[in-house]
C-alpha cells in the first residue's frame, strides 16, 4: 500500500488531539490531525462545561471543541476522519493504516482517549439506544417520569444519577459491593437525593427485553449468595469507568496492566522514539479537559525537539 508521508500525525481531536494540533501547527510541523471515531472526543457528549479556565460563564462542550478545532485550523493543522485499523510504531518511518489508506510519519502523537466501559452482555449490546445507554447528559431526557438504574460505584455513577433525577422518577443505583467507589461529597449528594435508592452487593446479569426492543427489567444477580431477581425499570445507564483507545498499539509500546499508554517522567514519551502520547489515553488519573490539553501542548512540544534532532 503507498503511504503519504507527514512528518507529524496526530491521532484524535479531543483537548489533548487538538492542543497539540494547534502547538504543532503554529511551529511549522504542518501536522495531519485524524479524527477517530469520536471527533471531538468525550466533551462532544457533555452539557455545560464549567470548569474550563478562560469560560467563566461556562460553555457547552461541543462549543468548546469547536473552538479547539477553529483554532488548530487556523494555524494550518489539517484535520482529515478516519481510524487507524493497523499501526507498525517501530517502523521508520512509522507507519499507519487508516481503513486502507496508508500515512507514513516521522513522529506520532496518540490523542486516542478513553471511552466508556460497558459490561459486555449481549442483551446490553442488542438495546443499546433502545433504553441502554452510557451516557446521562445525551439520553436523560428520554426518561421523564420513569424508573432507571445506573450500574457503578464511582463518581461517574453518582455524578449520572444525581442528573438523571431531574427528569426519571426513581434512580437505582446498582454497585457489585456494598460500599461506594465515589468521593465523600459525591456520594453524601446522591444519598442526600429522595429519588435515588441503592442496590447493593448486585450485577447485572441480562438486560430485558431484546424481544419487545425496549427495556422492561433487569436480572440481577446477588455477589454475596447468588440469589437472582428482576428489577422492573424501563432505563439503564451504565456507569462502570473506561477503557483506553488502544487496541492498534497493543505489544508495540509500554502499556500499564489497564492498557493505558505509559509515558516517561514528566514527558509524553512513550517507550518508543518518536511516539508521543497525551490525554486521557496516557492518564487515567486527572482525566480533565484541561488536564488533556496541558498534555497535548507538552506532545507537540516534545515532538518538535525530537523532529529537530534535540532529544
Ligand atoms: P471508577 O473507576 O472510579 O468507578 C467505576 C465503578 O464501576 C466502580 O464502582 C466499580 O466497582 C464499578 N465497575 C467497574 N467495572 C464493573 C463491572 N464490570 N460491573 C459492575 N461494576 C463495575 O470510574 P468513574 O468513571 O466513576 O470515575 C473515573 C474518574 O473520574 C475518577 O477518578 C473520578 O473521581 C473522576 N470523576 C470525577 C467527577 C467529579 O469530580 N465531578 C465526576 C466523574 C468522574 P468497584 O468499586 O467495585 O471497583
Amino acid at each position: 500500500m503507498p503511504h503519504r508521508h507527514h512528518r507529524l500525525v496526530i491521532l484524535g481531536t479531543g483537548p489533548a488531539g487538538l492542543t497539540a494540533a494547534l502547538y504543532a501547527a503554529r511551529a511549522d510541523l504542518e501536522p495531519l490531525v485524524i479524527d477517530g471515531t469520536q471527533p471531538g472526543g468525550q466533551l462532544m457528549i457533555t452539557t455545560e462545561v464549567e470548569n474550563y479556565p478562560g469560560f467563566p460563564q461556562g460553555i457547552t462542550g461541543p462549543e468548546l471543541m469547536q473552538h479547539f478545532r477553529d483554532q488548530a485550523e487556523k494555524f494550518g493543522a489539517k484535520i482529515e476522519s478516519g481510524t487507524v485499523s493497523t499501526a507498525d510504531l517501530a517502523a521508520k518511518p512509522i507507519r499507519l493504516d487508516l481503513e486502507g489508506t496508508g500515512v507514513a510519519c516521522d513522529a506520532l502523537i496518540i490523542a486516542t482517549g478513553a471511552s466508556a466501559r460497558w459490561l459486555d452482555i449481549p442483551s446490553e449490546r442488542a438495546l443499546m439506544g433502545h433504553g441502554v445507554s452510557a451516557c446521562a447528559t445525551c439520553d436523560g431526557f428520554f426518561f421523564k417520569g420513569k424508573e432507571i438504574a445506573v450500574v457503578g460505584g464511582g463518581d461517574t455513577a453518582m455524578e449520572e444519577a444525581t442528573f438523571l433525577t431531574k427528569f426519571a422518577s426513581k434512580v437505582t443505583v446498582i454497585h457489585r459491593r456494598d460500599e461506594l467507589r465515589a468521593s465523600k461529597a459525591m456520594q453524601e449528594r446522591a444519598r442526600a437525593n429522595e429519588k435515588i435508592a441503592f442496590k447493593w452487593n448486585s450485577v447485572v446479569v441480562e438486560v430485558l427485553d431484546p424481544r419487545e426492543k425496549k427495556v422492561t427489567g433487569l436480572r440481577l444477580k446477588d455477589t454475596v449468595n447468588g440469589a437472582e431477581e428482576v428489577m422492573p425499570v424501563e432505563g439503564l445507564f451504565l456507569a462502570i469507568g473506561h477503557v483506553p483507545n488502544t487496541a492498534p498499539f497493543v505489544g508495540q509500546i509500554e502499556m500499564d496492566p489497564n492498557g493505558y499508554i505509559v509515558t516517561q517522567g514528566k514527558s509524553t514519551r512513550t517507550s518508543l522514539p518518536g511516539v508521543f502520547a497525551c490525554g486521557d489515553v496516557q492518564d487515567h488519573v486527572y482525566r480533565q479537559a484541561i488536564s488533556a490539553a496541558g498534555s497535548g501542548c507538552m506532545a507537540a512540544l516534545d515532538a518538535e525537539r525530537f523532529l529537530s534532532g534535540v532529544h
